[in-house]
């Protein structure tokens, strides 16, 4: 059963074998279930934290420059007016004094905090009382500068200073009433940037991590949920697919994933059964077809028995048992054409019973039958299994011997003559019948004819002959032209 069951299953074909070819190449080329999962789940979260980390963190470093930047504002905004007022009352000492106590209190470390006259002088340097620390450990850059004296607002402009740190080069035009200078400061923001680099640092480490535990668990979860029931699934497809119809998918949840279990499930019972029912009819079918062709086996046998009892009978005659004249006719004219063909003589007897109707009239109908069914068998047992006898007509029988001389011939007919006479016959009823003789007329071909009709008629014509010299004879035609031809 299970053995037909594969064949049922291999048979369903080519859509079979190209499905499985299917399977395998999806195998070969595709990356598995988990793979997919990850890399849509990574791709998508990389780059919506990543851009959104991105975005986040210049936002967030933006604003911690701008405190930054406000924190010097508002230490350079008042020191502007004061610094005016000193100017214009030429107090440079008191200018010196203001700048150095702003410069040791702010929280901003300051590189330098410069006072210009509108000429772009540092009157403090040119009035030989310089050397203060608050001036600073440095000069601001001399086109800064330069562009600060041309303006009337106040410049912020964060770059990199000569040596690779970040600074911010700020100027504050000293006013009160009148332009009387400009304050440049150079404010040192390293210390801002370590602070946003190390912040920075700490995001980045924050956005991994979270990337990483969501990936984990979005692929735990899939793997859970999806990927090893789906895996189980096909595992059993794959067997069903082998031909095992009795396995059975696992019913995991009732998820998508569940319903397709269950339908699978209900898809093989149903083939199950299917396969069931169609190898129950092949069965079925395959003795029908055994016994359809026993029947025939023997209707055919019995059609070949039948054959051959018609052919024989086609060519027996049924009183006597000897073959019949439409077959003898055949036979006769198929060894003369050999002859014609190939060489070689052959004789002819026609054979009549002497004064059968005189024996009819005595014996009756019946008696007559049978001492033709007698004759026939004396005849046949005289001659050779090569002779050929048949029933020519009423009480008249023909003889072929082939491959015999007409001496031969004139011996084997004086012989037969003989046997007849010298038998008699009983009736059914074990009532003395008497004997019968026979006359016969002989031919040899092609000696005495050119074809089988003329071989026929010559010797009938001798046998007429044999009538007339008084029966119970042996006349051959050669005898009868001879003396045809002596007359
Ligand atoms: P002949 O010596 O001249 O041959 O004389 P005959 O009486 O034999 O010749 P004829 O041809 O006059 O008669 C033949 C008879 O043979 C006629 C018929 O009564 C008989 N006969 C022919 N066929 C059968 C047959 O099948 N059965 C029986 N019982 N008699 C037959
Ligand atoms: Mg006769
Ligand atoms: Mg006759």
């Amino acid at each position: 059963m299970k053995e037909a069951g594969h064949g049922g299953i291999r048979a369903s074909g080519a859509k079979a074998i190209s499905v499985a070819g299917g399977l395998a190449r999806d195998a070969r080329y595709s990356m598995g279930l988990k793979a997919k999962v990850a890399l849509w789940v990574v791709i998508p979260t990389f780059l919506i934290m990543g851009a959104s980390g991105i975005w986040g963190y210049y936002k967030w470093s933006g604003t911690a420059y701008m405190s930054k930047r406000g924190q010097a504002a508002s230490l350079l905004e008042p020191l502007g007016v004061l610094s005016a007022m000193y100017m214009a009352t030429d107090d440079w000492v008191s200018l010196d004094n203001s700048l150095a106590e702003v410069a040791k209190a702010s929280d901003l470390p300051i590189l330098a905090l410069v006072p210009y006259d509108t000429k772009g002088i540092i009157p403090t340097s040119s009035s030989g009382r310089g050397g203060n620390g608050w001036m600073g450990i440095r000069i601001p850059p001399q086109d800064f500068v330069k562009r600060a004296l041309a303006s009337s607002e106040p410049i912020w402009e964060q770059v990199l200073d000569s040596s690779g740190n970040l600074v911010l080069n700020a100027s504050m035009p000293a006013v009160s009433g009148l332009r009387e200078g400009t304050l440049v400061a150079v404010f040192d923001f390293e210390p801002t940037r370590a602070l946003v680099r190390k912040a920075s640092m700490e995001l980045v480490a924050i956005f991994l991590a979270l990337l990483f535990s969501l990936v984990g668990a979005v692929y735990v979860g899939m793997s859970g949920t999806v990927v090893r029931p789906l895996e189980a699934l096909s595992r059993v497809v794959e067997r069903v697919r082998g031909g095992e119809l009795k396995a059975r998918a696992p019913r995991f949840s009732g998820d998508e994933i569940g319903k397709l279990a269950s339908a699978f499930n209900e898809m093989t019972t149903e083939l199950e059964a299917f396969t069931a029912e169609l190898e129950q009819m092949v069965t079925q079918r395959t003795r029908q077809l055994e016994q359809s062709n026993a029947l025939l086996e023997s209707t055919n046998q019995k059609l070949r028995t039948a054959n051959s009892q018609l052919e024989r009978i086609s060519r027996v005659d049924q009183t006597t048992g000897v073959f019949n004249r439409r077959y003898f006719d055949e036979l006769v004219e198929f060894e003369a054409r050999r002859s014609l063909r190939s060489g070689g003589s052959w004789c002819l007897f026609m054979v009549d019973i002497d004064h059968f109707k005189r024996f009819n009239d005595t014996f009756g109908h019946q008696a007559g039958d049978l001492v033709l069914e007698e004759t026939a068998a004396t005849l046949k047992k005289s001659l050779r299994s090569t002779d050929i006898l048949a029933r020519y007509g009423g009480e008249e029988f023909a003889v072929i011997l082939l491959d015999t001389s007409l001496d031969q011939a004139r011996a084997v007919g004086e012989k037969l003559r003989q046997k007849l006479q010298a038998r008699s016959f009983s009736g059914l009823d074990g009532r003395d019948l008497g004997g019968v003789t026979i006359s016969l007329g002989l031919a040899q071909f092609p000696e005495d004819a050119a074809s089988s009709e003329e071989l026929i008629a010559r010797a009938d014509q001798a046998l007429y002959a044999a009538k007339d010299q008084g029966r119970n004879r042996l006349v051959a035609w050669q005898s009868i032209r001879d003396q045809h031809s002596d007359d």
